[in-house]
C-alpha cells in the first residue's frame, strides 16, 4: 500500500484488474527499463518500436470493444496503464493520450466504417495517434483557430498550422481541429482524421525544446493544401467538432488529474526515503519538526485529492462525470501536485535541483500539468459557470 494508506476503491478490487496490473507492470519492467527510457529522454522521443511492443502486450486501446480488435476493457483498465507507466516515471510514453484521449474520439464519434478502419490499428500500435487543437495564435481560445478545411470535390483542402502537439513527430493518425465553415465559430468547427503516411502537403516542424517531459515529443505541424477525403471527417457530419471535443474533455481532464495524484504519492515516498537518510545537525532531516509538518501537510492534501479523484473515476464508470466536477478535479489536483512537488524538492536541499534525483524530474514534468488540457484559469472559468 502506498504512503497514503488508502485501499483501492471497491471498483478496482477485482481479480481481473489485479492480474492486468501485474501483466502491465511486468511488461514495462521488461521493455522499458531505466536505461531504455534514458535513451528516449536523450532522443526527445519514444522509439516507434516500443509502441508496437506495447500494442502486442495489450497496453493500447484497452477499452476498445473486441469487435474492433480491442480488449473490451473499461476506464479501470485505462487507469491501470496510466498508473503503471506514471509510477515508473516513463513520462514519454503517452499511453493516456492515445488510449484515453484520442482513441475514444474514434470509438464514440466515428462512423462504423471509421471505427473498423482505425480502431484495430490503434490497438495494435500500428498507428500512433495525436490530437492537434492548439495553434500558434490560439490555445485556450479554441474558437479562434485559423486552420481551415474547405470543401473541394469529395473532400477538403486543409490549410494551417498547429503547435505543441504531443506525439507530433511519431504520430501516423492525427485528429485535426479545423474550421469547415470559417464564417461560423463553434458551429463551423469539425474534426478531420488524417493518416500521415505519404500525405502530400503535410509536414512536421520543430520538436520543441521543453523544460520537462524530456522523452515526450511535442511538435509543430503544418498543412499546406492537404487533401483530406470526406470519409475522414469524424462522424461524417460537418460542424460537430466542438460538440465532439466537449463530450470528451471531462474524461481527458480527469486522466490528467489521476496522473497528478500518482505523482503526489511518488513525491512524498521518494522524499520520505531521502529525509530519513540525510543527516544534518546530528540528526536526520526527517527528525526536524518542520520536515514532519511539511510532509504531514503533503500527505493530508494528497489524501483529500485521491479520495475526490476516486469518486470522479466512479462517476466516469457510471457515465456521470460532468464538466464542472472534471474541471474541479483538474484544477485542484494539478495545483496541489505542484505545491507538493515543490515542498518535497525543498526538503531535498541542493540535491533536489539535480536531475539525477527523481524529485527534480517530477518538478520539471509537473509544471505543464497546470497548463495543458485546459489551464487552471480556464478550469476556473468553467467552474464559475456553475455558480
Ligand atoms: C508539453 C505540452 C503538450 C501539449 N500537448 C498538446 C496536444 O497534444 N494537443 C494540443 O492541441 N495542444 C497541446 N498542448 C497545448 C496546450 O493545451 C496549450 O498550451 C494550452 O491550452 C494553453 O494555450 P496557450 O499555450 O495558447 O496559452 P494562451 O491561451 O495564450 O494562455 C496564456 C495565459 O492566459 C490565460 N488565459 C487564457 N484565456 C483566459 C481567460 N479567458 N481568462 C483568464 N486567463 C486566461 C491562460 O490560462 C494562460 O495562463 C500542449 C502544451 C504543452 C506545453
Amino acid at each position: 500500500m502506498s504512503v497514503l494508506g488508502i485501499p483501492d476503491p471497491e471498483f478496482m478490487q477485482d481479480e481481473e484488474i489485479s492480474m492486468y496490473r501485474d501483466a502491465v507492470g511486468k511488461f514495462l519492467d521488461r521493455h522499458a527499463p531505466e536505461k531504455r527510457v534514458e535513451k528516449w529522454r536523450e532522443d526527445g522521443q519514444v522509439e516507434r518500436e516500443f509502441w508496437r511492443e506495447a500494442g502486442e502486450a495489450g497496453l493500447l486501446g484497452v477499452s476498445v470493444p473486441a469487435e474492433y480488435g480491442g480488449h473490451g476493457g473499461d476506464f479501470r483498465h485505462d487507469i491501470v496503464v496510466v498508473d503503471q507507466v506514471a509510477r515508473r516515471g516513463i513520462e514519454g510514453f503517452a499511453a493516456s493520450l492515445h488510449n484515453v484521449i484520442i482513441t475514444p474520439y474514434i470509438q464514440t464519434h466515428g462512423t462504423e466504417e471509421q471505427k473498423k478502419r482505425w480502431l484495430p490499428k490503434l490497438v495494435s500500435g500500428e498507428l500512433v495517434s495525436a490530437i492537434a487543437m492548439s495553434e500558434p495564435g490560439a490555445g485556450s481560445d479554441l474558437q479562434s483557430i485559423r486552420t481551415t478545411a474547405i470543401k473541394e470535390g469529395n473532400g477538403y483542402r486543409l490549410n494551417g498550422s498547429k503547435t505543441f502537439i504531443s506525439n507530433g513527430q511519431i504520430a501516423d493518425l492525427i485528429v485535426v481541429v479545423a474550421k469547415t465553415d470559417p464564417s461560423q465559430g463553434a458551429k463551423g468547427t469539425s474534426l478531420l482524421v488524417i493518416e500521415t503516411e505519404g500525405l502530400e502537403g503535410f509536414s512536421r516542424g520543430k520538436k520543441l525544446d521543453k523544460i520537462g517531459l524530456d522523452a515526450q515529443d511535442t511538435s509543430e505541424l503544418f498543412f499546406d493544401n492537404v487533401f483530406v477525403p470526406a470519409d475522414n471527417l469524424l462522424g461524417g457530419v460537418e460542424g460537430r467538432g466542438f460538440y465532439q471535443l466537449m463530450a470528451e474533455l471531462p474524461r481527458e481532464r480527469l486522466i490528467i488529474a489521476i496522473g497528478s495524484v500518482i505523482v503526489m504519492e511518488k513525491a512524498i515516498e521518494t522524499t520520505l526515503d531521502y529525509v530519513k537518510n540525510r543527516k544534518a545537525f546530528g540528526q536526520t532531516v526527517f527528525d526536524f519538526q518542520n520536515t514532519q509538518f511539511k510532509l504531514a501537510e503533503c500527505k493530508a492534501k494528497a489524501t483529500v485529492a485521491k479520495v475526490f479523484i476516486n469518486d470522479c473515476v466512479n462517476k466516469v464508470l457510471k457515465g456521470e462525470l460532468d464538466v464542472t466536477t472534471a474541471s474541479i478535479a483538474k484544477m485542484w489536483s494539478t495545483e496541489t501536485e505542484w505545491e507538493i512537488v515543490d515542498t518535497c524538492l525543498q526538503l531535498h536541499g541542493g540535491y533536489g535541483y539535480i536531475n539525477e534525483y527523481p524529485i527534480a524530474k517530477m518538478f520539471r514534468n509537473s509544471r505543464v500539468q497546470r497548463i495543458y488540457g485546459g489551464s487552471t484559469e480556464i478550469m476556473k472559468l468553467l467552474i464559475a459557470r456553475s455558480l
